[in-house]
This record gives C-alpha cells, sequence and structure tokens, in this order.
C-alpha cells in the first residue's frame, strides 16, 4: 500500500545488502563506553508526501539538516530502546519487538507525528540487527542496544506538525555491569510530567526537562530521583527513567498504574507477566509516598527498584524523603534479584519463553 516502506524489494536493490559481514568487529567488547559508538550500519526512512518510503540500510554517516528542520525547534522527536541478545544456541533475540513497536506508534500519535508501518520498523529492525549479526557477541552481560527514532524534519519556522520526517534506526554496543544499589531522593518540586502531558510518550522533551532536577540531586549526593505526581506531590511516578517497583514482605509485587504521566515499561509489563511463577501477588495502584515511608518506619520488608531495558532492575537502597532517610531491603535473597535472573534466562533462551516475547 501507500504506506509500505516495501522493505523487503528495496532491500534487494542495494548491492551492500549481499554481504553478510561474519566476522567480528574491529571493536573492544571487554572494555567500552555505552552510547558513543554506533555500529556500522544504520537504517533510514523517509516520511514525505503522505507515507513512509525510502527505506534504506546502508553505512552509518551524519545526516544534514537545515536549521530550519522542525524538529531542532519545536520537539517533535520520538525513540525507542530495545535489544537484541544471543541466545545459547547460537540465535539473536530481539527482545519484545512487536511491544516496541506498538509503543513507538503510540510515542508518535502523542506527538502528530505519523505512524510508522510495521514492515519500517520490525522488518526493518530485523534486516538491520541480522546484517550486523557480528555486534551481537555470546555474553551474557552483553546486549546490542537498538534505538529507533523518529525527527520532524520540514523546514519551517512555524508552530505546526511537520509534513516531513525521518526514520532511523543506530545499533550500539551495552555490557550491564552488577550495578550497585542506588540512594534516590523523592523530588518535591519538580515533575516528570502532568496529568494530560505527554509524559506517556517517548519524547525528547522528557527528559530534557528531568535533566536539571537530576544534576541537583547527584549535587545532594544521591544517584536518583523519584517522581511524583504532578497534582498533589503525593502518588509515586516513576524513578529516573525507569518505572518504579516495590516488593513488600517478599510477597507482594506493587507498581503505580499506568497513566498518561507515566512512561508505559516493556520490562515493567514482562516483570508483572512473570510474577505469577515468583508467588507474587500483583498490585498496580496508586501508591502514596509516605504509605511505603510508613511500611518501611514501621518494620516491614520493603524492596524497591527502577525496572527499564537499559538496567532490568536498578535495585534502591535507601530512599529520601523531605530530609529523612529509609533503608529498603537489598539482601542477596531479595525477590527483585530473581526477577532480574528470571527474565535474563528467558532473552537468552534458557529459559521457555510462553508470552512470545523473543524474536
Ligand atoms: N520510564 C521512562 C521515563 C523511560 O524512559 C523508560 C525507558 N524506556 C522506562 C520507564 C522503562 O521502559 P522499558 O522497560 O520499556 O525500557
Amino acid at each position: 500500500g501507500k504506506n509500505d516502506c516495501q522493505a523487503n524489494a528495496f532491500l534487494k536493490e542495494l548491492p551492500m545488502m549481499n554481504e553478510t559481514i561474519t566476522e567480528k568487529p574491529d571493536f573492544d567488547f571487554e572494555n567500552f563506553t555505552f552510547g558513543v559508538q554506533a555500529t556500522d550500519q544504520m537504517l533510514v526512512a523517509k516520511y514525505e508526501n503522505g507515507a513512509w518510503s525510502n527505506f534504506q540500510i546502508g553505512p552509518v554517516k551524519n545526516i544534514s539538516l537545515s536549521p530550519l528542520a522542525m524538529c531542532l525547534h519545536y520537539g517533535q522527536t520520538v525513540f525507542e530502546g530495545l535489544k537484541a541478545f544471543k541466545t545459547t544456541d547460537g540465535k539473536i533475540n530481539i527482545f519484545r519487538l512487536e511491544s516496541h513497536f506498538k509503543r513507538m506508534n503510540r510515542s508518535l500519535e502523542r506527538m502528530a507525528m505519523p505512524a510508522l508501518p510495521a514492515s519500517c520498523f520490525i522488518d526493518g529492525i530485523r534486516e538491520l540487527v541480522s546484517k550486523e549479526s557480528q555486534w551481537v557477541i555470546d555474553d551474557p552481560e552483553y546486549a546490542l542496544y537498538i534505538r529507533p527514532f523518529a525527527i520532524a524534519t520540514e523546514n519551517k519556522l512555524g508552530v505546526d506538525a511537520s509534513h516531513d520526517y525521518l526514520f532511523m534506526v543506530i545499533l550500539s554496543p551495552l555490557k550491564a555491569y552488577y550495578n550497585s544499589p542506588l540512594r534516590v531522593v523523592v523530588e518535591t518540586n519538580y515533575i516528570r510530567s502532568a496529568k494530560g502531558g505527554a509524559g506517556a510518550a517517548k519524547n525528547g522533551g522528557n527528559y530534557g526537562a528531568s535533566l536539571l532536577p537530576q544534576q541537583k540531586a547527584k549535587k545532594e549526593g544521591f544517584d536518583q530521583i523519584i517522581w511524583l505526581d504532578s497534582n498533589e506531590k503525593k502518588y509515586i511516578e516513576e524513578s529516573g527513567t525507569m518505572n518504579i517497583m516495590f516488593i513488600l514482605n517478599g510477597k507482594t509485587l506493587l507498581t503505580p498504574a499506568l497513566s498518561d504521566s507515566i512512561l508505559d515499561g516493556i520490562t515493567r509489563d514482562s516483570i508483572i507477566k512473570l510474577a505469577p511463577e515468583l508467588n507474587l501477588e500483583v498490585e498496580e495502584r496508586s501508591i502514596q509516598i509516605s504509605e511505603i515511608i510508613d511500611r518501611i518506619a514501621s518494620g516491614e520488608q520493603v524492596e524497591g527498584f527502577g525496572v527499564g531495558t537499559a538496567a532490568v532492575i536498578s535495585p534502591i537502597k535507601e530512599i529520601s524523603y523531605k530530609g529523612d532517610s529509609f533503608e529498603t531491603y537489598v539482601q542477596e535473597d531479595a525477590g527483585m534479584y530473581r526477577i532480574k535472573e528470571m527474565l535474563s534466562e528467558i532473552r537468552r533462551g534458557i529459559r521457555p519463553d510462553p508470552f512470545g516475547w523473543s524474536d
């Protein structure tokens, strides 16, 4: 159809697609910084005249934009973040590709940007990752991070929805080292996102606005922020750029219910679906910060952790609220570590995947 990238037809016409590189790239997989280097190839598609087209995979190169390009002024940008793993039987697993595709389109819709067809996002990412398969190495700590993103490219200085867009996918190697438990502070001044706002979309502006409060928290000696709701500053929303979860007394998995101010995390969703296997009862509801503080103060065992694609689980050891500190449970037998283990076993094909998350 008109809105179809015709990915496969187009790909066959590109001469570079015929060579599949199998050699390990010239790259130090033992010692590198995440996110500063893309792999060799990228995917690009253009949206013009009401349709996505010009789907291409080719060498990573700089893009050229007019200074009038709308993405540079009014924030019509959307991104995703997902990972490809090498399974123990040597295959490549792109974890929950379909879910990331759906969320990308929800974000695009919120930013008045055109939806992507599955042929661009799903087939395109599969094709790119398979072309770059030498970057998906067999190492339990390693994943190839996939960064799809879309930007407004019409050249016009009027606040309006752009007519032209670029969709790109770049890949970057990632090693998830052990993350030590964090000291987090409940942010009582700034908010991440408001009711009716765009917090449920992966729009660049949400992240830009979070940097100053994050910097201030760092200066005060904290690793991360817990965000509260915009209306009453009473209810827990997220932690940094992750969803937040609690395990109460080893039995209840507690997490804020989704809303238009919370990102619908795919790690969050995966953990909720795995919870019965871990004998955890799930509660998705609004959670007052005072409830968590009271539970800790009264001696209950409370685990707190951020959940997201990048680190999977980011344990919290201390919550600071209005100047007082409260310690959360981080002993080795904590349920959050079992969750992390289980998820990583599914992604690496060690544990069966009853949910169809493996691609
Ligand atoms: N919340 C925010 C604000 C995020 O940016 C992310 C990372 N995408 C998450 C939560 C976690 O989402 P996911 O599990 O899909 O990575």
